[in-house]
């Protein structure tokens, strides 16, 4: 079976990567015998408080983002810087379909930037993430919350996919629904998807109903029973993402998340570019 398309990828473009590099994840995607990329860099709209316990180990790259009041202001995705590398890419790659991208971080606070940036650039894949949660003052970047128990930080989180799912806000494929997966402590009561499978059935309920795709993201392993979920809600299609922020993880795990999505029900689309379908 063939690999499918990685249509999350990060690369110097995006503001929170010092190692991402488009010709190298097209020279990676290429070696991988992937059909297609999707570099789908972070428009972040939301700045988020940066804990107290968390600033020193914050990356230099980071810092810089810092304001006084420490709060991190993501800055502004260079487009147009971004679009003639990505036709550089076409032009050096031409094996590879490379796919224009954004991943827009809660478009549904933001609608006049988020549509305004999607009125300006004809991007070919638009993921939609929840990467934040409001939180007192300022809002918390879900993985570095760390005055709630892993399980209360899921439910808010899956409250706010929710709330993006069912919003008009404009792309097509939701991210990393298992985002606030990534922190959850090593120590302590694994994580039981059976615990959570309403919250995550209401989710995949509405983006079903909202005609998206769900995204696999191989960054962790997206439990099977969120698949199965989805396959049973009626779901129609799935993206895959390795969110990649540097030429060395394209591609990570999708043997694997092929395996899994094709043993829940889906297939491969009509060409090697489309999403898996039921
Ligand atoms: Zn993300
Ligand atoms: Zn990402």
């Amino acid at each position: 079976m063939s690999l499918p398309t990685d249509g999350h990828v990060h690369t110097e473009w995006s503001w929170d990567t010092i190692t991402g590099s488009m010709r190298g994840s097209c020279e990676r995607a290429v070696e991988l015998g992937l059909p297609s990329v999707a570099f789908t860099e972070h428009a972040d709209l939301t700045p988020w408080l940066v804990p107290e316990p968390v600033r020193p180990l914050l990356p230099d790259h980071f810092r810089v983002r810092l304001r006084p009041d420490s709060v991190l202001e993501p800055p502004e995705l260079d487009v147009a810087g971004y679009l003639a590398c990505i036709e550089d890419c076409r032009s050096r790659f031409p094996e590879l379909r490379i796919l224009s991208g954004v991943e827009l971080s809660e478009p549904h606070w933001h609608r006049p930037r988020a549509d305004a940036l999607l009125a300006a650039y004809d991007f070919d894949r638009v993921l939609g993430s929840v990467h934040s949660l409001p939180g007192g003052e300022h809002h918390q970047e879900v993985t570095l919350v760390s005055d709630r128990s892993p399980g209360e930080l899921l439910r808010a989180y899956l409250g706010e996919v929710l709330g993006l799912v069912e919003s008009t806000a404009d792309f097509a494929v939701l991210a990393h629904i298992d985002y606030a997966l990534r922190s959850w402590p090593g120590e302590g009561p694994p994580f039981v998807a059976a615990e959570f499978e309403e919250e995550f059935r209401t989710v995949l309920r509405a983006l079903r109903a909202s005609g998206r795709a769900l995204e696999v993201n191989t960054k962790v392993p997206l439990p099977g029973e969120v698949l199965r979920w989805w396959f049973e809600v009626g779901g129609e299609a799935v993206a895959f993402g390795s969110d990649a922020h540097e030429p060395g993880l394209v591609g990570h795990g999708f043997e694997d998340a092929a395996a899994l999505v094709e043993s829940c029900g889906f297939r491969p689309g009509r060409t090697p570019h489309d999403f898996w379908r039921r």
